[in-house]
């Protein structure tokens, strides 16, 4: 069995408390690795090595640091196959979505970032009385990154880079659900050569390891993404200490279908939105609202498409969805599905836990599931489920489709299906969401700002956005 360990100051080392986590491989429901149960001790050496580390690593040039992160890109690329195997095994998502989706978008977060610096500019204002104004941004410092299990590397490489590339030094803590592809990663830094002490990464709890990122006086900014109950704990700790936060929280986004949009293009792109990796993405549509005209045609499909879904073995390349990411989450879900029913809910398709042949028998598998009749301001309908799971409603107005997608505690994304671009633009800006796709799903590039309203988050990710919270801010004002 694989010991995972810490990687602090450049090298691998076993937690203060010698104590182990199981780590379990979800579509066999078997232990499969041990994870590091670390604690403050650890943490404070990660701190120690990353203080020690950065003014070298803030002061190395931009095309110095560039070079680094675009080898670790490089090697991530080159060990896909590793890290895509090793990503479904810690996750239960299909191989070939590790391939396609998980693993290059991580290299690419490295690239992207590593790229980005070579490009980044301040601005700079002739002001009256013959003086120059000139922005100087600097590294913060130390960065703390906490990463969710649901896209392990692509989320925990999302924060690290641009940290890295702002010239911050990092502690990091990646779910203890799925550590598995940041402890590669850490294996890569070091091939890449990456100075010791530039990036820590502590494996353990949340209570265990987070907390205590959290709350070290010597980390001036938590870059965090995960569920909204945790965000506000980190935001009550964080925030009495004025630290810089940036919060990726939960979602319950709306997919709004109007008649007339294009129906095979709607449809292809709601399969994807609603079960996508089990359903278990912040952005996947979950509340899905069709006007009237076309909702009984929509829901038969929907239906058709759906029970066609393969939901086995994740190394199968048939497989469309694999298992939930734990036995927690997945009683979760289940428990979810049932809430719907006595709320009223009927079950069109799904609902129920499956059991594949084979080695995935004692896995956590659930059917894509659709769920009809519930009202918008039910349990099942306002709170996140984060499962394949998914309800459908007929609307009348856009006035309603606008009440009904807003009427959640959430604002992360919104998906919107129509050909008539003046509703689409009208609906899209009402839309109480950070991020609005019109007529397609997932398409995302690296440049555009993300995160959500409401309590789906507090700031930006994405583009000069992220470095840009790494980075503390100055004006200069030079009279001439
Ligand atoms: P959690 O909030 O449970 O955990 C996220 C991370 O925070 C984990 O590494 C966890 O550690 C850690 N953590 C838990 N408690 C604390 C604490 N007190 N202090 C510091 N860190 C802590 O989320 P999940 O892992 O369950 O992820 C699912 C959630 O993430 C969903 O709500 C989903 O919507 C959201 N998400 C949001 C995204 C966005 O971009 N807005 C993108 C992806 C997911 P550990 O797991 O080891 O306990």
């Amino acid at each position: 069995m694989q010991n995972i360990q810490n990687y602090i100051n450049g090298e691998f080392v076993a937690p203060i408390s010698g104590k182990y986590i199981d780590n379990i491989n979800p579509a066999i429901g078997e232990v499969y690795s041990l994870i590091p149960d670390s604690g403050a001790e650890d943490v404070q050496m990660a701190v120690d090595a990353a203080k020690k580390a950065f003014p070298a690593w803030s002061a190395t040039p931009a095309e110095k640091r560039s070079e680094i992160l675009l080898r670790i890109s490089h090697l991530i690329n080159e060990k896909l196959d590793t890290l895509a195997l090793a990503e479904t095994t810690d996750n239960g998502k299909p191989l070939w979505l590790s391939k396609s989706l998980d693993i290059p978008r991580a290299a690419q977060n490295f690239s992207f970032y590593g790229t980005a610096i070579l490009h980044e500019f301040d601005e700079a204002h002739h002001t009256g009385h013959n003086a120059l104004n000139y922005t100087y941004r600097s590294p913060i410092g130390l960065a703390g990154c906490i990463s969710p299990w649901n896209l392990p590397l692509y989320l925990f490489s999302w924060k690290i880079a641009p940290a890295l590339a702002a010239g911050c030094c990092v502690v990091a803590k990646p779910s203890e659900i799925t550590p598995m592809t940041a402890y590669l990663l850490s294996e890569i830094c070091i091939e890449a050569g990456l100075p010791a002490g530039v990036l820590n990464i502590v494996h353990g709890t949340g209570p265990g390891v987070g907390s205590h990122i959290v709350s070290h006086k010597d980390i001036p900014a938590i870059s965090f993404t995960g569920g909204t109950k945790t965000g506000a704990e980190i935001a009550r700790v964080a925030a009495p200490m004025f630290k810089k936060l940036s919060l990726e929280l939960g979602g319950k986004n709306p997919n709004i279908i109007f008649a007339d949009c294009d129906f095979e293009a709607m449809m292809r792109g709601t399969m994807q939105s609603s079960f996508t990796n089990q359903g278990e993405i912040c952005l996947c549509g979950s509340r899905i609202f069709v006007e009237r005209p076309i909702y009984d045609k929509f829901k038969d499909e929907f239906i058709a498409r759906t029970k066609k879904m393969k939901v086995s073995d994740p190394l199968l390349e048939d497989t469309r969805m694999g298992a939930i990411v734990s036995e927690q989450h997945y009683n979760k879900i289940l428990s979810y599905i049932q809430l719907a029913k006595e709320e009223g809910g009927k079950i069109l398709t799904g609902g129920k836990a499956v059991h594949p042949e084979g080695r995935c028998q004692n896995g956590f598998f659930i059917e894509p599931t659709i769920i009809e009749g519930l009202d918008a301001n039910c349990r099942t309908n306002q709170e996140e489920i984060f499962g394949p799971v998914v309800t459908v409603m007929p609307f009348d107005t856009d006035e309603e489709a606008l009440a009904l997608a807003n009427s959640t505690p959430y604002g992360l994304s919104a998906t919107i299906w129509t050909q008539n671009l003046n509703r689409a633009h009208h609906i899209g800006q009402q839309v109480q969401s950070g991020i609005i796709w019109i007529n397609c799903w997932l398409l995302r590039d690296l440049r555009t700002p993300f995160g959500g309203m409401k309590q789906s988050g507090v700031g930006r990710e994405g583009g000069f956005e992220a470095i840009k919270f790494f980075t503390e801010t100055k004006n200069v004002c030079v009279k001439l």
